[in-house]
């Protein structure tokens, strides 16, 4: 144990507590480690949080799964010869095995990088006890004159009747085998992307989205397109449903009532894909005078800090940037690097920042949507597109399209908006979200030789 123990019983002198080791607070306790800090993670639950054990990375494994099914229905379509007359099962147990045998990989190589960094893990819940001070419901108490929040979120379930019978994706990750009929409820990241794989592994899918459309917050037109292509995978979208109660009828099966009165066909599973909301319950935030928003978001400001001398923020508790990883990531890092690495102005960017929703096929988005950009530039703003099948899809007949959208500005056509909707999109946007980044234009695009036959190629040839 690299921290120092004092004469009284149980009090933990280090440098730095981290309060949760999901990715903020692993890559806070990580960061401070590396600039020789003494530091204490506090996490009752397992390493990687969310992300690694209920979100990001079983959730891509489902979606590889998904991916594989339609690939190998698409391959009997091209003149490939399946197995046992046509049909592929899917062992979705066994696939779970390996999902999890992988994971517990990532908890094995955190747990050797704790121990090698010195870094005091407490498999115990902390909350905070006054300045500078976090007592573990094992009994320690810790001292620090830093102290960083990483607490993460939940999934929350809607005020209705019922809800409570309904699941959200954490319960997701437990299932052993698809349901037939699911009704999903909410149109954002989550929904989209559990009503593709579920839909791809076996099940009917229904989406009720109290909008009008998917995903406010991505390009109208880009997910126009996905609700085609969802559409013609059989998912069925509901939009302008407002759900007013969740009942179970004798037969054991789940119906919706909505405010109009009216009721569902029967589902076996309701699964509420309706937000999340920080966990700041008991973490003793009244101890330091910190008042979580109205959304339950700590408050802190660009560097991080709460207004709690000495307690910072960082991932999915305050509301700074979207909810990712790699944001909650960044600006740890960031943070330990201003605190204990001599870098004053070391800060998140939360600016272009780039994001994939792991649909069918994928939507990739970096920088202003149309709607954003006009907003803000009025009629400066110039558009390019391209609708296209991908040379996969027109093999094998199928009617799916990829979008590709540039949105720019100004007579020099600044790239401020990048949005791709289409096979492998989630693995092109990361090198063209460097360019926007560095403020390229569309000349620039055409200077770029094309890459051909590609998708990707599309996007330099933008006209
Ligand atoms: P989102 O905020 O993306 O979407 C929530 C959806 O639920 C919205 O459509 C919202 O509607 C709807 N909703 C909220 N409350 C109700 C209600 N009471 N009744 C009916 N509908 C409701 O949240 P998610 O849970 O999908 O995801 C949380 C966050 O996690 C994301 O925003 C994203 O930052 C992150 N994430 C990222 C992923 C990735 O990077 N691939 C994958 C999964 C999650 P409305 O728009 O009308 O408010």
């Amino acid at each position: 144990m690299s921290a120092a123990q004092t004469d009284d019983t149980a009090l933990l002198h280090v440098d730095l507590v981290v309060l949760g080791g999901g990715s903020g607070g692993l890559a806070a306790a990580f960061r401070a480690a590396e600039h020789g800090r003494r530091v204490a993670l506090v996490e009752p639950g397992a390493l990687g949080g969310t992300c690694v054990n209920v979100g990001c990375v079983p959730k891509k494994a489902m979606w590889l799964a998904a991916d594989l099914g339609a690939r190998i229905a698409q391959a009997a379509q091209l003149g490939f010869a399946l197995p046992a007359e046509g049909h592929v099962g899917f062992d979705w147990p066994k696939f779970i095995t390996d999902r999890q045998r992988y994971i517990h990989g990532i908890h094995d190589s955190y747990r050797k990088r704790l121990d090698r960094d010195g870094i005091v893990v407490l498999p115990a819940r902390g909350r905070l006890a006054g300045p500078g001070r976090v007592e573990c419901d094992d009994g320690t108490c810790l001292a620090a004159p830093h102290i960083v929040l990483a607490t993460g979120s939940s999934p929350q379930r809607p005020d209705v009747p019922g809800a409570e019978m309904g699941a959200v994706s954490d319960d997701f990750f437990a299932w052993c085998g698809a349901p037939s009929r699911v009704a999903l409820i909410g149109g954002g990241y989550i929904a989209i992307e559990l009503a593709g794989m579920l839909q791809a592994l076996g099940s009917q899918v229904d989406v009720h989205v109290r909008d009008q459309r998917l995903l406010r917050q991505a390009d109208a037109e880009i997910v126009e397109q996905l609700q085609e292509n969802y559409r013609q995978q059989g998912v069925n979208l509901v939009f302008g449903y407002a759900l007013e109660a969740l009942r179970r009828g004798d037969d054991g099966r789940l119906r919706l009532q909505a405010a109009d009165g009216s009721v569902s066909e029967v589902y076996d599973q309701v699964l509420f894909a309706t937000g999340r909301r920080p966990n700041t319950g008991d973490i003793g935030l009244d101890t330091v005078g910190i008042t979580p928003d109205a959304n339950g978001d700590i408050p802190v400001d660009a560097w991080q800090a709460t207004p709690a001398p000495g307690v910072y923020a960082v991932g999915d508790i305050c509301g700074c940037g979207p909810a990712l990883t790699p944001v909650a990531i960044a600006a740890a890092r960031r943070l330990c690097d201003r605190l204990f690495g001599d870098k004053p102005d070391a800060k998140l960017d939360a600016d272009n920042v780039p994001s994939v929703v792991f649909s069918h096929p994928p939507l990739a988005m970096v920088g202003l949507t149309e709607a954003d950009a006009r907003a803000r530039h009025g009629d400066d703003v110039h558009i390019y597109r391209t609708n296209f099948r991908p040379m996969r899809e027109a093999l094998a007949e199928s009617n799916q399209r990829s979008l590709f959208k540039l949105v720019c500005v100004g007579a020099e056509r600044r790239v401020v908006g990048l949005h791709l909707l289409g096979d492998a999109a989630d693995e092109i946007l990361q090198g063209f979200a460097v360019a926007l980044k560095r403020g390229i234009t569309l000349d620039d695009l055409h200077d770029t030789i094309a890459i051909h036959p590609t998708s990707a190629e599309e996007v330099v040839l933008l006209r």
